[in-house]
């Protein structure tokens, strides 16, 4: 496959798996996470896709296109490691419905080493029930796997839901 064709299905998967995500979360209470501004694609498609809730977002940097920049007080800026304790502190246990986590580099091992590193705070951060769509595999004895979406490959992209 090519690396174009690799990449639009990447992003088919994405935006199928949050919105099966989106949908399955309607009746859970709670915020919306996004760990992995980047452009500010996939914050895009969140607001689109969650009008009604809040959302915020994590990056170590703001390079965004300027329609896609997160007001000062919904943004973590810092890494990861850091911000998601600040996040515990601020918004508090099991406070988000809906997480993404596009956290992805070209180091694939280190991607992952850091999705391991971060899952604690991740499923800390959870509500009961509340849903996972990572670009990482994250296992957690607290998460239920989910079924992907039709058409997304395994591996591609990973779906879960915090066990009640
Ligand atoms: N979701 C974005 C989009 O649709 O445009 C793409 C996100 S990009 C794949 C990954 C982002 O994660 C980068 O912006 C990078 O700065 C951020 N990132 C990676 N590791 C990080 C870390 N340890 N702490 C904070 N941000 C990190």
């Amino acid at each position: 496959m090519s690396r174009l064709d690799s990449f639009i299905r990447r992003l088919e998967a994405q935006r199928a798996c949050l919105a099966t995500g989106a949908e399955l979360v309607r009746d859970v209470p709670g915020v919306v996470l996004e760990l992995g501004l980047g452009n500010g694609r996939t914050f895009d498609h969140l607001r689109e896709i969650c009008p009604a809730r809040d959302i915020y977002v994590f990056d170590r940097q703001v390079a965004a296109h300027p329609d896609c920049i997160p007001a000062p007080e919904r943004l973590f800026l810092g890494d990861f490691t850091e911000t998601l304790s600040l996040a515990l502190a601020r918004l508090g246990r099991h406070a988000a419905a809906f997480i993404h986590v596009d956290l992805g580099s070209g180091d694939a091992a280190a991607s992952q080493a850091l999705a391991r590193r971060l899952t604690p705070q991740i499923v800390a951060l959870m509500a009961p029930g509340a849903v996972i769509v990572s670009d990482q595999a994250i296992d957690d004895p607290a998460l239920a796997p989910l079924p992907l979406p039709p058409d997304v490959k395994p591996g591609r992209y990973f779906m879960a839901q915090r066990r009640a």
